[in-house]
């Protein structure tokens, strides 16, 4: 018997990553620095998050499908959950073997709305990480950090999930104890409030912002499990501006307070609005109620804090 010069080379077995979708439970903006702003925020992760399928031996073809299986989701390399393999390939290559990253499928089923504020693209790099990095074997999670970094500051965030504090332009993470579930209903719109416009907007409303913080009674409520504490300081200062362009927004948030909703949030620079509701009953009478007003193009009811980007079949 002779040993054959190459040994056939295997291709590795798709692998199926789910990661988490955000909600700023507090969004501190201040002022821009080399185009970004100074943040200081409090994220949760989600249960309603993205599933993304990483199949080797591909033709680099991105396949959207699902909820929000939106024209808007770029199918080319600018789609964050490619630029992410792609950082981590520059990343490694030389040092390790990269090559069945090189051709991969990438199948997204989008669960998450597309430029509402909940950081659906970022979910989609974050989970593109974790993906990569497990069919060649594993990456140093400093490596993985970088590379999210360099898709997006929410990116880091989402491949840890839980509740955490985010400073800088949100990557400097720090994690926040919470006591309990957390119900949120989350009233998406039909139309879609690029995130460049309102940070533009908000420079215009605030020229001399004051420095982002997180108040220390945002987290003593989070701590304590107190939703009224929460809800008389945590805000984001994006409101403002993002209702300059969508005064419906308000309207919703007004509509959800009028039907008992804790603490009606603009998620990121929205125009998705969380709605936080005392428990599972009051979060789908709430669900309801926001359904059936104008301006809401669907109300969907999740729970929070959500695991961060994990590997859910690895083949
Ligand atoms: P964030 O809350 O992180 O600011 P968002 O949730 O408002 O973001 P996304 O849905 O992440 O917004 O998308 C913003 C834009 O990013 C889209 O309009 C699209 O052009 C681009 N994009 C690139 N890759 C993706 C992806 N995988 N999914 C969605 N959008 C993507």
């Amino acid at each position: 018997m002779t040993t054959p010069l190459h040994p056939p080379t295997t291709i590795p077995a798709p692998v199926r990553v789910q990661a988490p979708g955000k909600i700023n439970i507090h969004l501190g903006v201040g002022a821009a620095n080399d185009g970004y702003h100074e943040l200081a925020t409090v994220f949760q992760a989600l249960n309603l998050g993205e599933t993304l399928t990483l199949i080797p031996g591909g033709t680099r073809s991105i396949i959207v499908q699902g909820r929000y299986a939106d024209a808007a989701v770029p199918r080319d390399e600018s789609n964050f959950a490619r630029r992410a393999v792609d950082l981590l390939i520059t990343a490694l290559e030389g040092e390790r073997d990269v090559d069945v990253l090189r051709d991969l499928d990438i199948v997204i089923d989008k669960q998450v709305p597309v430029a509402g504020g909940m950081g659906g693209g970022s979910a989609d790099a974050a989970a593109a990480l974790v993906g990569a990095a497990h069919l060649i074997g594993g990456v140093d999670d400093a490596i993985v950090h970088e590379c999210a970094v360099a898709v997006g500051a929410d990116v880091a965030f989402l491949l840890r999930g839980g509740t955490a504090i985010g400073h800088g332009r949100g990557e400097k993470l720090s994690p926040v104890l919470t006591r309990g579930t957390f119900h949120w209903v989350m009233a998406t719109s039909a139309s879609p409030l690029p995130t460049p416009d309102v940070y533009a907007r908000f420079d215009d409303l605030n020229p001399d912002p004051a420095p982002a913080v997180v108040p220390d009674q945002v987290l003593k409520a989070l701590a304590a499990g107190e939703p009224d504490t929460l809800a008389e300081f945590a805000a984001n200062d994006l409101t403002e501006a993002a209702v300059s362009f969508m005064p419906e927004i308000a309207e919703v948030m007004e509509a959800g307070r009028d039907a008992g909703a804790v603490l009606p949030l603009l998620s990121g620079s929205g125009p998705t609005i969380g709605f936080l509701a005392r428990d599972a009953h009051h979060a789908l009478d709430l669900a309801v109620l926001l359904q059936a007003t104008r301006g809401v193009n669907e109300a969907l009811r999740t729970t929070g804090p959500a695991p961060g980007a994990h590997i859910v079949d690895g083949g």
